[in-house]
């Protein structure tokens, strides 16, 4: 998969290490520049004053209409994409190709636009600064404006570091393990827990995954010591009966999300047992 980033500040994303260089930024470090070392994912960044004429490589400009601030002008944004060849938009292929725009005004990203995302080939990411970008670039070039989520930033950079990580790390490859991603918090999990269920005939309707997804937060993890600042692990992590333990992170999972995020719990593929464990600790399916 391949990236392009436009950005008024491309080494905020840093790089990974070159010969007296350390690694820096997002590209230089952990599971996304692996990604990149072993050629999984792709990713150039591309400094918006490149294309610019004037001598003080103007990339913004008062608005119309009046009001705070500065707007991005669309020329400079306009022949970065140009140099990118891509599909122009009227011809591209949504199923290989995406130009998006980081705005606070998008669509929300979430970890199944994520999953999306990690089917295409190509994704552009146009990072908006000031007041934001003139609409007719999302209107002429863009194929969705996607938000991180509901605060405003200063610029989208930050939003398409995040967009590249959790998109790369679902990348065929990306992590050492390929079910890591499925069994974690907003992970697709087993594609139904009912069947799942009944395919474990003694399992007291515990799902197969080690652990929690379809729709709910992760579980606890724990590591050694044993016993930290008096501090115990659950017992049952240390007794080697594995299905006391599914049991008992597919509980510590509902209690969780149940206390963090109970509006996950209404869209959740819930068994019999996740519900009756749920309305002992008082949830009260709406
Ligand atoms: N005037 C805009 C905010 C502009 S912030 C508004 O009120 O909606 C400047 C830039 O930061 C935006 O163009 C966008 O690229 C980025 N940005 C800010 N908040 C963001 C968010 N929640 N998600 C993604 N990008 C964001």
């Amino acid at each position: 998969m391949r990236f392009d980033i436009l950005t008024i500040f491309p080494e905020f994303f840093g790089s990974l290490p070159s010969p007296g260089i350390d690694a820096q930024g997002i590209l230089g470090h952990g599971i996304v520049s692996r990604a990149l070392r072993t050629g999984i994912a792709s990713v150039a960044v591309h400094d918006l004053r490149s294309f610019t004429h004037d001598r003080h490589r103007t990339v913004d400009d008062r608005p119309f209409g009046g009001g705070e601030g500065m707007v991005l002008k669309p020329q400079p944004i306009h022949e970065a994409l140009e140099s990118l060849a891509l599909t122009p938009k009227p011809n591209r292929d949504p199923t290989r190709e995406s130009v998006i725009l980081l705005s606070a005004q998008g669509k929300r990203f979430t970890q199944s636009t994520a999953r999306h995302l990690a089917t295409l080939d190509r994704i552009v990411l146009l990072c908006g600064r000031y007041e934001g970008v003139d609409e007719r670039v999302s209107q002429l070039f863009c194929d969705d404006e996607l938000s991180i989520g509901d605060y405003v930033l200063s610029g989208g950079e930050l939003g398409a570091a995040i967009i590249l990580d959790a998109t790369v790390r679902l990348l065929p490859g990306a992590l050492g393990h390929a079910d890591s991603s499925r069994y974690e918090s907003f992970g697709e999990g087993d594609p139904s827990p009912s069947v799942s269920n009944d395919t474990i005939a003694t399992s007291r309707q515990v799902p197969r995954s080690t652990n929690s997804s379809n729709g709910i937060l992760d579980y606890p993890h724990y590591t050694r010591p044993a016993d930290f600042l008096g501090l115990p692990i659950p017992d049952v992590l240390g007794n080697g009966d594995h299905l006391a333990i599914r049991r008992w992170r597919r509980h510590a999972a509902l209690a969780k999300t149940l206390a963090n995020r109970p509006d996950l719990l209404t869209a959740a593929d819930l068994s019999d047992d996740d519900r009756e464990y749920l309305s002992t600790l008082g949830y009260i399916q709406p």
